[in-house]
């Protein structure tokens, strides 16, 4: 409901662009061309009351002034009431005060003409009409009357010095018309004034609600309506100061990104995303309390601040209770949409000093939950921010490391099983850290990804596994030409330049394209790798699937896989000697066989796997029990004595 009020609010369209331009007469301010209208229904029976007493001591008298001036304020009644339709319309309104005005002092010059007794009431004329615009007239406008309206007190009273006074009027008549006339002008100051302040206090009212307005949207999010990033760190640093004064209570921060968000704009485009914010900060909102803060970061990301948290039960509650409320479905322009959110919790501010502090470690609780799976809650633990620290290390040291060359290569045997020889050497990279040593690639190969920076090392990995290959073949021309193997991570397949990338290697190495095997993760070509693994094997090169068994390819799909042959995962050559395994191992080899691939089987470490293993029918092996991975002067020993 919050919402909603307030986005109502802030559609109300922006007044004033155009209107403070100083040659406007009227600034547009709600009501005023009302308020003008009244003001006329006003002043026309006056008017037309004095015209009348004029016209009645014209006739009683016989006196031509009064006639002369009951006609003039007749005329000026009539152009009154032109004034007063035109009060009604924006563009004329400027007109309908020059009416007023002009046409006032006008009749005031004919009056004072025709009856100069009058004349000191008439006097009044130019401070009438600068009252009269008072309210209404802009600042250059209202300048430009003063003048003309003390050039007609000029006139007035150089007309009371020329022209003769041959009033008719006897004296009890024109005394106390001459008090009523002074009245009225008295009190149509008055009013005016009394308009003018009303004027000024609208004035007021406005500014100060084009402040709270200017106010609301540096705080709010202009899509939901929500409080913004600004908004919420204000809220946190106050909870936090409530927090920490006598018997104040801790409270709660959570953090919520959606998942997988951006494909909704993607595919379906920005404006059904933003009607799918705009519902999701709805649903969010409904799901706390008053006096709890929903607030919109930015994009898909939501922070909640629990004013006053239980136990961990009662925000774990909350946070079941918000992934809930998004998991029902929602319909935007037609679509029908699912989302979850990935939830990062701080159940207790205590030991919080900044506000920052506390918003860091919930976003980090967070991506521990999109990690996890997402679609899930993590409460922030202290082993979480020592993990983010030593990622952020191990991230300045990795690009360093690319800089400085720290990645060398490691060769690993693979042997047939037909044979017994080796066949060729799965190049496998490894980080010497100049202070913590040896960093194995589990470690740094997934950062290297996220960073991208995983691309140079490849790169480095590929051109030296391919020399290596052209030299151990050379230097071995008895020995049937060995491969090398390469992996290549999800995000080089994603990569227009690989292809080239890999001819480049070749060419500089002088190896050919068929003795080099790129290995590639199911779950890599499943993601869409095939027209990259496709033009690679244009160049001659084999593709490797590794690590089968661990990905979600079904065994169906294995046909439409652009491959070569299978790596099974160690987990399975693990099992290899169990009944069961045994009989993964046997039907993911027919399988592979009957598909035209080869069978290559990873970290064999015992004789009796190995033994399972031939017996299943696997074409070739690789393992701790041949050998651990070696650099490239072992790797040629490996290969002499395979020779002998
Ligand atoms: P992988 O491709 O499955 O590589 C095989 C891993 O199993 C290697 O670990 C190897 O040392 C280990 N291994 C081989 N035989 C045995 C055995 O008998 N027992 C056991 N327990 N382990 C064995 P490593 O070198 O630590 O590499 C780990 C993973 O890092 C590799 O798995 C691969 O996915 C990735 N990796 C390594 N080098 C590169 C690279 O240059 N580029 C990319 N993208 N990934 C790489
Ligand atoms: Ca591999
Ligand atoms: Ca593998």
């Amino acid at each position: 409901m919050v919402i909603t009020a307030s986005s109502t609010n802030r559609k109300e369209p922006r007044r004033g662009a155009g209107v403070k331009s100083p040659d406007v007469w009227l600034e547009e301010i709600p009501g005023q061309r009302h308020q003008m209208g009244q003001f006329l229904k006003w002043l026309m029976p006056l008017v037309l009351g004095f015209g009348l007493l004029e016209a009645g001591a014209s006739a009683a008298f016989r006196d031509p002034g009064s006639g002369v001036a009951g006609l003039t304020l007749f005329a000026y009644g009539a152009s009154l009431e032109v004034a007063r339709r035109w009060s009604g319309r924006m563009e004329r309104a400027n007109a309908a005060i020059a009416i007023i005005c002009c046409g006032f002092l006008l009749a005031c010059i004919v009056v004072a003409l025709a009856q100069p007794f009058l004349i000191t009431v008439i006097i009044l004329a130019p401070l009438l009409a600068v009252g009269v615009a008072l309210p209404y007239a802009s600042g250059k406008m209202l300048r430009r009357l003063l003048v003309v309206a003390w050039l007609v007190a000029v006139i007035i009273a150089v007309l009371s010095e020329i022209s003769p006074s041959d009033s008719r009027l006897p004296g009890w008549y024109a005394a106390p018309f001459h008090v009523a006339c002074l009245a009225a002008a008295v009190a149509v100051v008055l009013l005016l004034l009394w308009q003018f302040r009303s004027r000024l206090v609208g004035a007021l009212v406005q500014a100060r609600l084009a402040e709270e307005r200017a106010l609301y949207d540096a705080t709010h999010d202009s899509l939901t309506g929500l409080p913004n990033r600004a908004l919420f760190m204000e809220r946190l640093r106050q909870a936090l100061e409530r927090a920490r004064e006598a018997g104040g209570r801790p409270f709660a921060v959570l953090f919520l990104d959606l998942d997988r968000f951006k494909n909704v704009n993607d595919s379906l485009g920005h404006v059904v995303g933003d009607g799918m914010l705009v519902e999701i900060a709805k649903r969010l909102r409904a799901c706390v309390r008053v006096e709890d803060t929903v607030a919109r970061l930015g994009g898909d990301e939501f922070t909640v601040l629990l004013a006053s948290a239980g136990d961990l039960g009662e925000v774990l509650e909350v946070a079941e209770r918000l992934q809930r409320a998004l998991a029902s479905p929602f319909y935007v322009r037609g679509h029908e949409l699912y989302t979850s959110a990935s939830i990062g919790i701080i159940p207790d501010s205590r030991g919080y000093e900044r506000p920052e502090d506390l918003l860091r470690d919930a976003d980090t609780a967070m991506y521990q939950a999109k990690r996890e799976g997402r679609a899930r809650y993590e409460v922030f633990t202290g082993e979480m921010r020592r993990r983010v620290l030593e990622t952020l290390r191990l991230e300045n040291d990795l690009r360093r490391a690319v800089e400085r060359g720290e990645f060398y290569v490691r060769y690993q045997p693979i042997v047939s099983l037909r044979s017994g020889a080796v066949v060729g050497f799965e190049a496998l990279a490894r980080w010497e850290h100049p202070d913590r040593g040896e960093i194995p690639p589990a470690k740094f190969i997934p950062l290297a990804e996220e960073t991208g920076l995983i691309s140079r090392i490849n790169r480095r990995v590929l051109r030296e596994a391919c020399r290596s290959a052209k030299v151990w073949q050379e230097r071995f021309p008895e020995h049937r030409p060995l491969t090398v193997s390469v992996n290549l991570s999800p995000v080089q397949l994603s990569q227009p330049s690989l292809a080239d990338q890999v001819a480049e290697a070749l060419a500089e190495s002088g190896l050919e394209g068929r003795h080099l095997r790129l290995e590639v993760t199911e779950s890599a070509i499943m993601l869409g790798a095939e027209p990259a693994t496709r033009a690679l094997r244009e160049l001659g090169i084999r593709i490797h699937i590794d690590d089968f068994g661990t990905g979600y390819s079904s065994l169906g799909v294995l046909q439409r896989l652009p491959a070569d042959a299978l790596k099974i995962d160690r987990a399975f050559v693990e099992n290899v000697c169990s009944a069961d395994g045994a009989q993964i191992v046997q039907t993911v080899t027919t399988l592979a066989h009957s598909l035209g691939m080869d069978v290559i089987a990873e970290g064999v470490e015992t004789d009796e796997q190995l033994e399972r293993l031939r017996r299943a029918g696997c074409d070739y092996a690789q393992g701790f029990l041949f050998s651990r991975p070696v650099d490239a002067r072992d790797a040629g020993e490996i290969i002499a004595s395979s020779l002998r």
